[in-house]
């Protein structure tokens, strides 16, 4: 994908702070980090989502994925590290190069995430029943 800024990073015709790379794929610091180290795990071949990536493709993110979380929790001194992915406009994707977040976390960092809900009587089976008849 020629004007794919991780294709790009990719390519190596633009900069980036690589912090591993392998065959399949890369990792390297996202420019405006949520915490320092905040690390982008990117797979070389092209692909726009979780929905497109290839199950092979996949599997090599998942494991380069698990390493870094190692290498970034050993590395920065933190006590935890959130995996993130968005996929899709309105899950807040804006780069359409399929990446995977990893954001050190640290007591006390003061950081929140997603504020949790119920469900009503019978919507969690609705939901359940939704989900695995697509499988
Ligand atoms: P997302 O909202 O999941 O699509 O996240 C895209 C991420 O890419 C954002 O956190 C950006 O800060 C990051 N980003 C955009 N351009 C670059 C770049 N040239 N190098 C590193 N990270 C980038
Ligand atoms: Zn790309």
């Amino acid at each position: 994908m020629s004007d794919c800024i991780f294709c790009k990073i990719v390519a190596g015709e633009l900069s980036s702070h690589k912090v591993y790379e392998d065959d399949e794929t890369l990792a390297f610091l996202d420019i405006h980090p949520v915490q320092p180290g905040h690390t982008l795990v990117v797979p070389k071949r092209h692909a726009k989502n979780i929905f497109e990536i290839s199950p092979e493709n996949w599997a090599s993110v998942a494991e380069t994925v698990r390493r870094v979380a190692i290498a970034l929790e050993r590395g920065t001194g933190a006590h935890g590290v959130n995996i993130m992915m968005n996929n899709r406009e309105y899950a807040g994707q804006v780069v359409e190069h399929a990446h995977v977040h990893l954001i050190p976390r640290f007591k006390g960092d003061g950081l929140t995430l997603w504020p949790h809900g119920t469900y009503k009587e019978g919507e969690a089976e609705e939901m359940k029943r939704k989900i695995a008849a697509q499988f």
